[in-house]
Order: structure tokens, then sequence, then C-alpha cells
């Protein structure tokens, strides 16, 4: 299906231009011709919307489109820029933040499950445990630097993902998870705070749940 792309209302042209004003935002380029770019192509997240737009000169505009400029870069610029909405944009980000740093702990975590249930030494396992404590730390700080851009909603929410991740990774961690004297499905889903805090976020930027990206998968379509 193919869904008519609709024109950048003009709206948001008056915001972007200003927000980089009126040049180029690459710092070695600024040049003065600017027009308009997605972050994340709009065949993907189909909207125009003002945290995931760019003002850009046409020649580093197609030098995004080629990945010559890459999209982690591109956030950096646009997060440097302090117009309407930079705030938002800010946000956002730190939400990417913390999904990449909760993404790694959790496998770190599963990664220490799997070696526990195959082990036979019953030693801890030095290397691993350092690995989940150090991903922990980055998680929390993550969900830190989300807090302090968010409402006060969406900082609480980050931080009921963290701990209730903390209190799994501390079980399995004690020999607590998986306890063979209760099912599986006794056991309260140590992600159940990801769609609070999804909402909140959401919540907080104006955007429908869906458009946001939720997972890391999503980011990188
Ligand atoms: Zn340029």
């Amino acid at each position: 299906m193919t869904v008519r792309r609709p024109d950048v209302p003009r709206q948001l042209y008056r915001d972007l231009l200003p927000e980089a004003g009126h040049r180029c935002p690459i710092p070695a380029c600024g040049a003065v011709v600017v027009e308009v770019a997605h972050i994340i192509p709009w065949r993907q997240v189909r909207r125009h919307d003002f945290a995931n737009m760019i003002a850009l000169c046409p020649t580093c505009h197609a030098r995004f489109d080629r990945g010559d400029i890459d999209r982690a870069s591109m956030r950096a610029y646009k997060s440097a820029l302090t117009g309407p909405g930079a705030d938002r944009f800010r946000l956002v980000d730190a939400y990417r933040g913390l999904q990449t740093a909760l993404d790694a702990w959790v496998s770190s975590i599963n990664a220490y499950v799997i070696w526990d249930l195959t082990d036979d030494s019953h030693e801890a396992n030095d290397t691993l445990l350092a690995e989940c404590s150090e991903l922990a730390d980055r998680s929390w700080n993550a969900a830190e630097a989300l807090g302090r851009a968010a409402s006060a909603d969406t900082a609480d929410a980050g931080e009921s993902v963290c701990s209730s991740v903390q209190a799994w990774a501390d079980d399995v961690i004690a020999g607590r998870w998986p306890d063979s004297s209760s099912a599986p499905d006794e056991h309260p889903d140590p992600l159940r705070g990801l769609d609070p805090l999804h909402r909140a976020v959401c919540g907080d930027v104006s955007l429908r749940p869906d458009v946001l990206p939720m997972s890391l998968d999503e980011w990188s379509l």
C-alpha cells in the first residue's frame, strides 16, 4: 500500500529553521540555503514531527541520505541545537539511551542465567558478574539522565523499570531465579515497567505510542 506523503506543514519550517539559525547545523558547513530532513526516514515514521526533523543544506542532506553522515551523528547535531522543541528531542534521545542500556543489561543477565544452568562448578563467574554490574550502573545512569529531561512521572517510570530488572538480577545472582520450586509463570516479568514508561515518554513529547519506537529493533530499521 502506498501512503501519500503529505507536505511538511509551514509551521514546522517556522520551528525548524530558527532552531538551526537558518544555517546548515553541520559545524563545518554552515551553508545558508536550508531544507528540512527526517532523522528517522519518513517512510518509517510516516509523520512530520519536529523532534525527528532537522534543517540541513541540500548537500549535507544528500550526504545524510547516502549514509556519509550517520544517524547517530545527526541526532547529536540536532541535540546541540537550542531552538524551540530541542528539549523534547533531548528527552527522546535520553529515552533511546535508556532502551540501549537496558537491552545490554538484560542480555547480560540472560547470559548469566544460561551460564548458571549449564555450569557444574557452582562457583561464581566473576567475568559475567562484573559485566552485569557495569551494565546495571549504565542503565541506572541512563534512567537518571532521562529523569533530568522528563516529567516526574516519566522519571519514576524509568526508575521503576530499573528497580524490577535489578530485583531480577539480584535473584539470578543469588541463585533464587529460576527457582525450581515455583512455576516460571509465578515470576513477575522484570520488564513489566516498559509499557508504562513508553506511555509516559510519549505523553511528555505528545507522540502517539505507536509512532515512537519502543525497542531498539524498531529504531535501527
Ligand atoms: Zn550543510
